[in-house]
């Protein structure tokens, strides 16, 4: 039952596609620190490849490309098969959305003669890792007027960082007894951006200095915070790890590692595939799949209804057929067994930085609550075509039983009455600020998902 090490398989040649992927996988890391971003990344590359936007176009037939942008937040690729629809489509789906910080919607103030943004943490973070790291602002502000001004400040080398603080080692002695979970509290992550008074102001002369630049800079009055979408995220790109360089240090490898070699599996299909292929990318997963483009929302359904309607397709009993006789993978990261904490994992069925793309049968927590199971059909089928197609894959849970535990966007889709598994890339450090994979597991992924799209 060992799993090999994919490494081990690669004569130079392959190795040489590795670090390449590597390399453009950072690129896209880079240029994507919010789900916005990530959409724009991918309809960029997806254009370049000839999607066209689906609401633009008027009739479908096999071989054509299409993308559903969803709100600038998450976003769907398809290439239309040559079966009918209502025999189901294969799909990949991850989620471009990470753990990170919010501003709030009044997040400006001063004290004591230093400005600061208050924020909301989104998603699982241990607190105290976002301390005393460099960050940067990303987003977007609405103003009255309806115009939107992109946010980023923080990335370029001549830009200046924010941050929050954290009390000096010598006055900790209180601090240090506290819980882990309490060490920094949720309304202590408030970043610091200012710390010079505007000459002549007469109250809070810093806060009006920050002001002022926002003005400047962005046309920004305060109360146009309230209609803004700002995301504190770590400053400063992601590094090749380790002195091999056979992984990545990077924020958002939970879950844009997935989501980028679902869009690498996409883009590498050249042929018109039997079945029709499907890549969704879904936001806020990170907090339950909510909202308007989590998951949970009908943007999924309802773009598989136009795709039908403009194939001539249409009826309410093949939709349902063909969501329900679909294939999917939920593509989302795994746990990376981390010899420091050993006791943590069962050491048979964890993920292995390096042992190729990881599937997980189920996710949830205490007895599998909250889980998407698979069938062990479906899995039969899929170790199969993993390999006929030589992917280096493994299997995995989350952790020890009774340790804890996550959930995906398997469940929702699973809803329909398809086959999903959950698959993905084993990540060290998930949710912290800077998390760990390994180059070979991104590569093994996007020969895992290819072989998917085109077999199953
Ligand atoms: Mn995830
Ligand atoms: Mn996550």
């Amino acid at each position: 039952m060992e799993r090999i090490n994919a490494w081990t398989t690669y004569k130079k040649r392959e190795e040489k596609k590795v670090m390449d992927l590597g390399k453009a996988y950072r690129a896209f890391l880079d240029k994507g620190k919010t789900e916005r971003e990530c959409v724009k990344e991918a309809i960029r590359r997806a254009e370049q490849a000839g999607y066209a936007d689906l609401e633009k176009v008027e009739k479908l037939q096999a071989g054509d490309r299409v993308y559903v942008n969803t709100m600038g937040k998450a976003i769907q690729l398809y290439i239309i098969g040559t079966e009918p629809l209502e025999k189901g489509l294969n799909i990949v789906g991850a989620h471009i959305d990470s753990p990170r910080m919010d501003l709030k919607q009044n997040p400006l103030y001063e004290d004591t003669d230093v400005a600061y943004l208050d924020t909301h943490y989104y998603g699982g973070i241990k607190k105290y890792q976002w301390v005393t790291l460099p960050l940067a602002l990303h987003g977007v502000v609405a103003k009255k007027d309806g115009t939107v001004a992109d946010v980023v400040i923080g990335e370029d080398e001549d830009d200046p960082v924010v941050g929050i603080s954290d009390l000096l080692i010598h006055l900790s002695a209180q601090q240090l007894d506290k819980k882990a979970s309490v060490v920094i509290e949720g309304e202590a992550l408030d970043v610091i951006v200012g710390g010079k008074p505007l000459k002549g102001a007469e109250k809070e002369p810093v806060k009006a200095a920050i002001l002022a630049i926002l003005k400047e800079k962005y046309g920004m009055e305060e109360e146009d915070f309230l209609s803004a979408e700002i995301e504190v995220v770590p400053a400063g790109k992601s590094r090749d790890f380790g002195l091999d360089r056979s992984m990545i240090l990077g924020y958002g490898h939970d879950d844009r590692v997935c989501a980028y070699a679902q869009i690498e599996a996409m883009l590498k299909i050249a042929e018109t595939p039997r079945c029709t292929c499907c890549c969704i990318l879904a936001d806020k997963e990170e907090i339950g799949s909510v909202g308007a483009t989590g998951m949970r929302a009908r943007y999924f359904e309802n773009a598989v209804a136009e795709i039908m309607d403009k194939l001539g397709e249409y009826s309410e009993l093949k939709l349902r057929r063909a969501l329900s006789s679909s294939r999917m993978l939920s593509c989302d990261v795994s746990a990376g067994f981390d010899p420091s904490y050993a006791a943590s994992f069962e050491k048979k069925n964890s993920a292995y930085l390096g042992r190729g793309v990881c599937f997980n049968k189920y996710t949830g927590s205490r007895g599998k609550g909250g889980s998407n199971d698979a069938n062990a059909e479906y899995m039969g089928r899929l170790r199969a075509i993993m390999d006929d197609n030589k992917v280096c894959f493994q299997t995995a849970e989350l952790g020890r039983v009774d340790q804890g535990g996550g959930g995906t966007i398997a469940y929702i889709c699973a809803l329909y009455g398809m086959n999903v598994i959950d698959s993905g890339v084993a990540v060290l450090s998930m949710h912290a600020p800077w998390e760990i994979i390994s180059k070979a597991d991104l590569y093994e992924a996007v020969k895992a998902y290819h072989a998917f799209l085109m077999n199953a």
